[in-house]
């Protein structure tokens, strides 16, 4: 499925996870957004996993634009939550994409539980759709703790309580890391790392 147009429709309208995609693929690959496309009907993401969410937008912009696209989707696995708030995690309080509120709702369902078993896991899945051909998934996963008080300003939704393994002794949440550092380490950054192989090789651009 070698396609060498050095183009790639990321299907979101987060700056941040445009500008993440262009640093990791370099000069060689244009990167575009939904904003450099035209308007089309974007449906509502009601997959039971993030695989199925990420498939669904991927495939969508694929049809609909005609360019090889990447879609994601992501959230915070809670072990006490048993994997909670999973896709859930942007509406988690009833409003989509209140980080305050959804995070205070977390900090007081976990007020009670110990702190050896406030594990958590943030999770990527990462889909590639290429007109006429099967879409492709890849995962990317960041272990960590929930602590008991916001601390960082750095990041968004619930980086100031996830403590990253990598960062455990002495305790820094993700939004306390530079984004480079959490770049490195994070679902989402693993996630494109297993795709890219696949990726550059559909572009036609050698890595
Ligand atoms: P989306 O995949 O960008 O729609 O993110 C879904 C939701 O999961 C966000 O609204 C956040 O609540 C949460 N989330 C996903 N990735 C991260 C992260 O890197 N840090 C903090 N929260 C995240």
């Amino acid at each position: 499925m070698t396609t060498g147009t050095g183009r790639v429709l990321l299907a979101t309208r987060n700056a941040k996870k445009l500008t993440e995609l262009r640093r990791i693929l370099g000069p060689q690959v244009t990167v575009l957004g939904l904003a450099d496309v035209p308007d089309f009907p974007e449906e509502p993401e009601t997959g039971a996993t993030f695989a199925e969410n990420a498939i669904d937008k991927a495939v969508q912009a694929a049809a609909a634009t005609g360019e090889i696209s990447l879609a994601d989707d992501s959230g915070l696995s809670v072990d006490a939550l048993n994997g909670m708030p999973g896709v859930l995690s942007a509406r988690w309080s009833g409003r989509h994409g209140d980080d305050a509120a959804n995070l205070a709702l977390l900090l007081g369902q976990l007020h009670d539980v110990p702190d050896e078993r406030r594990g958590a896991e943030f999770v990527c899945a990462l889909a590639l759709a290429v007109p006429g051909a099967e879409p492709l998934v890849e995962h990317g996963r960041w272990r960590g703790r929930i602590v008991r008080e916001p601390l960082g300003h750095n990041g968004f939704g619930y980086d100031p309580v996830f403590v990253p393994v990598e960062y455990d002794d002495p305790a820094r949440t993700s939004a306390e890391l530079e984004p480079a550092a959490k770049d490195a380490l994070s679902h989402r950054g693993r996630a494109i790392g297993a795709m890219l192989p696949t990726l550059r090789r559909v572009l036609g651009i050698s890595g």
